[in-house]
C-alpha cells in the first residue's frame, strides 16, 4: 500500500465530475487501499479519487467502524437538515457550519461490483454528501452562503491558512469548544 498527496483548492480535477467505474478489477482494489491509507495518514474520514488526482467514480470512508468503499454512489434519498461543522481535507485548515439533509439513502457498488444500498445518518449521511459532491466536481465551499464563502476565498486567494485552523462562521454562543471534527 501507498499513500497519495492529496490535491488541494485550485487543482481542476477537484472541479470535474469523476465519470463512472467500469471495471471492477485488481486494479481498483489496489487504488481503494492506497486511499484508505491515505485517508487514515491525513487524518480524514473520506475520501473522494480525485482528491488524489484520479478521476474515478470512487470514494472511501470511515465513519466510526472501519473502512468502506464506494463505487458510483448516487444519492437516493434524503430527509430533515441539520448544521454540522465540516472539513475537507481539499481545502485543509478551514471549518464551516454547514446545513445540510441528516438522513441520506446512498446506493453503490463495493469493489466486487455488486450493487448495494445504504442509510446514513448524522456524520456518516454528511460523508456521503460530502464525497458524492466531491465526485460531482463540487467542493465544501460551493455549499456555503455568499457571505462564508467570501469570507474563505479571501484566505484561500491569499495562500490559505498557513497550517492553522481556522473556524469561520462558527456561532459564539454555539458552546461549540471541542476540536474541529476530521476533515473529509
Ligand atoms: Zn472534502
Amino acid at each position: 500500500m501507498a499513500t497519495f498527496p492529496i490535491r488541494v483548492f485550485g487543482d481542476l480535477g477537484l472541479k470535474q465530475r469523476c465519470p463512472d467505474v467500469t471495471e471492477f478489477d485488481g486494479s481498483l482494489a489496489r487504488l481503494a487501499d492506497d486511499m484508505i491509507e491515505t485517508m487514515y495518514a491525513a487524518p480524514g474520514v473520506g475520501l473522494a479519487a480525485n482528491q488524489v488526482g484520479v478521476q474515478k467514480r470512487i470514494f472511501v470512508y470511515d465513519a466510526g467502524d472501519g473502512p468502506f468503499t464506494v463505487v458510483n454512489p448516487a444519492i437516493v434519498e434524503t430527509s430533515e437538515t441539520w448544521e454540522y461543522e465540516e472539513g475537507c481535507l481539499s481545502v485543509p485548515g478551514l471549518y464551516f457550519p454547514i446545513v445540510r439533509p441528516r438522513c441520506v439513502t446512498l446506493s453503490g457498488y463495493d469493489l466486487n461490483g455488486k450493487e448495494f444500498v445504504r442509510e446514513g445518518q448524522d456524520l456518516l449521511g454528511r460523508i456521503f454528501l460530502h464525497e458524492t459532491d466531491h465526485l460531482d466536481g463540487y467542493l465544501l465551499l460551493d455549499r456555503l452562503d455568499a457571505g462564508l464563502r467570501r469570507e474563505a476565498m479571501k484566505i484561500l486567494r491569499s495562500g490559505g491558512t498557513g497550517g492553522q485552523v481556522r473556524r469561520l462562521g462558527v456561532r459564539e454562543d454555539g458552546g461549540d469548544s471541542g476540536p474541529p471534527p476530521r476533515p473529509e
